[in-house]
């Protein structure tokens, strides 16, 4: 039987060293025309992009649609793509993930997607700043749903589509950084992969009852035996 493995992009795959963040503090002064410093410190971690937005609009007492959080996610998604070509950006790929993906290549009961809180195009430029963008198939995006709890549907439908395949649930794997990224999983019947290579250490993590813990994909070999015989 394949293997869905549905990876999660920031403080799993890769580190934009808060380009992310930063693009959307310059879209909040780009479409609300307010510093910004008028907003205490945003969730980033594990939240969809526009459930960001929703944040932003609330604190500062603007009431949205669906529209205007996508308005301002175009500002972020000009932003982020102008931060992530600038000379002095830092991002990088973490620990093994470049290895790791090689490997899964040559593997072929491993199918990879993505399930990320990124809205589609958002992901795009992230990952294909790091040259990885085509490793992926398809997924599940923050613009298919601002609650992340939502998204396992959307990438298992889609990533069917793709290879012709029918996931028993035991073989679907979410891999993320974040507590939301194990209640994600686990809101659909998946396991649920946490890497401490994000704002969570591992003993965080455990804390949230996921299947498996690593402190890294540093270990590909191990990695791959973990996420395609554990
Ligand atoms: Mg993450």
């Amino acid at each position: 039987m394949p293997r869905l493995l549905l990876f999660d992009i920031d403080g799993t795959l890769i580190d934009s060293h808060g380009a992310g963040g930063a693009a959307i503090l310059d879209a909040v002064e780009a479409y609300f025309g307010v510093p910004r410093d008028s907003l205490p410190p945003l969730q980033l971690a594990g939240s969809t992009d526009p459930a960001i937005a929703m944040d932003v609009f609330r604190l500062l007492g603007r009431a949205h649609s669906q529209e205007e959080v996508f308005a301002f996610l175009d500002h972020y998604l000009v932003n982020l793509r102008r931060r992530l070509d600038a000379a002095d950006f830092s991002g990088f790929t973490l620990p093994g993930v470049n290895a790791l993906l090689d490997a899964l290549r040559e593997e072929k009961d491993a199918h990879l997607g993505l399930l990320t809180g990124n809205v589609r195009r958002g992901a795009k430029i992230k990952l294909g700043r790091h040259g990885i963008h085509d490793r992926f198939l398809d997924g599940a995006f923050g613009c298919d749903h601002h609650d992340r709890n939502q998204l396992g549907p959307f990438a298992l439908s889609r990533m069917q589509a793709a290879t012709g395949a029918a996931y028993d649930p035991a073989d679907v794997i979410v891999i993320g950084d974040t507590p939301k990224d194990i209640r994600c999983a686990a809101a659909f019947g998946a396991k649920c992969l946490a890497v401490a290579t994000g704002q969570y250490s591992a003993a965080e993590l455990q804390a949230h009852s996921p299947w498996r813990v690593l402190d890294s994909f540093a270990d590909v070999p191990a990695t791959v035996e973990v996420l395609l015989r554990g």
